[in-house]
């Protein structure tokens, strides 16, 4: 049977793991799925159950692998480590997770120096360095998920609120992928006009997207996970759709922008630490990190998320 699509290895078989498998194979984007895990029976339960809907979905190989299985992968995925326990906050997992990563990506780049590396474990953009640094890979090659997610909670929130679709809402949360993220209400628009003039247009809104509604969107997509994990212990299934996004975007080569996080070097006076801003993705991984316009008070916000990321990293035990 001829498959078309790429290879993706994935470590980590966890929750965020297996459904962004799940998610990759409902996509069809993918030729080749391998899943590594420290505990090699939840991968194999894990594959088992994938693979018995491979009949009904496009053509895919799925299997347990080891390090040795990231060979010829186009893009490994890492997912593994803690996850966050109801109270905990990203950053209190840092030094536990970095000491995951450092046993996991000398043996990935090992065997896949090519790859496109993906981070989704948290704390993601203290990851997302402390991958590039041990991987020694270019930067464009290693990324996080970032606030692709926590741009999607306010599209959501927002479509939600005016009715309509939130493909036609355009926003970007920016910074950590935690606590200190910003939502750059400036260049929040739909159709052209910035939020409160299309508020303007609708009179329940009394004439623009208040202060108050703006700082409680904002505390929504901030508290997020906190909430999805008090109610049903973690968050996986919208991660895994932002994962499947990103790598759509970089298999098909598409230019699009997102959130991802990525190495910075220089954007807004900011070095040597990685956050979310907007990127041009495509198959080189992060082709550009786009210079937007900021106002003043999300440039002051934006330079906190890094300093905050920064300390995290000076922390963390690299
Ligand atoms: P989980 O506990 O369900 O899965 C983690 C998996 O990692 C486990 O199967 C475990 O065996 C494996 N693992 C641990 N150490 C390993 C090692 N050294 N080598 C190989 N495998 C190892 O956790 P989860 O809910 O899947 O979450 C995984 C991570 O994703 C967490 O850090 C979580 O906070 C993060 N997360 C990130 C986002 C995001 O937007 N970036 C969203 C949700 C969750």
């Amino acid at each position: 049977m001829k498959k078309t699509g790429k290879k993706i290895a994935i470590v980590g078989a966890g929750q965020v793991g297996a459904t962004t498998a799940y998610t990759l194979l409902l996509s069809g984007l993918v030729s080749d799925l391998v899943l590594i895990d420290l505990n090699e029976k939840k991968a194999q339960g894990e594959v088992l159950d994938l693979a018995h809907g491979i009949p009904l979905v496009p053509p895919a190989d799925i299997k347990v692998g080891t390090y040795a299985d990231c060979e010829g992968a186009d893009i490994v995925i890492l997912t593994a480590g803690a996850n966050q326990k109801p109270g905990e906050t990203r950053m209190d997992l840092t030094r536990k997770n970095v000491a995951v990563f450092k046993s996991i990506v000398p043996k990935v780049v090992k065997y896949a120096p090519n790859a496109i590396l993906l981070v989704v474990t948290n704390p993601c953009d203290v990851l997302t360095y402390v991958t590039w640094k041990l991987s020694g890979l270019p930067s464009r090659q290693v990324l996080g998920s970032g606030t692709v997610l926590d741009t999607s909670r306010l599209r959501y929130l927002l479509s939600q609120h005016t009715g309509i679709d939130a493909r036609n809402i355009h926003t970007y949360v920016l910074g950590e992928h935690g606590d200190t993220e910003l939502p750059a209400w400036s260049l929040t628009s739909i159709a052209g006009m910035d939020m409160d003039e299309y508020c303007g247009l609708c009179a329940d809104c009394e004439g623009n997207l208040s202060k108050t509604v703006k700082e409680e969107f904002h505390d929504a997509v901030r508290n997020a996970a906190y909430q999805i994990i008090e109610g049903k212990g973690a968050t996986y299934y919208a991660v895994a759709v932002a994962v499947r996004r990103i790598v759509e975007a970089i298999l098909r080569d598409e230019q699009s922008i997102l959130t991802v996080s990525s190495l910075l070097t220089g954007q807004y006076g900011l070095y040597d630490v990685c956050l979310s801003l907007p990127c041009i993705m495509g198959v080189t991984g992060v082709e550009q990190t786009l210079p937007i316009h900021l106002s003043e008070e999300e440039l002051q916000q934006l330079h906190a998320s890094a300093a905050a990321i920064r300390a995290a990293i000076e922390d963390s035990g690299l």
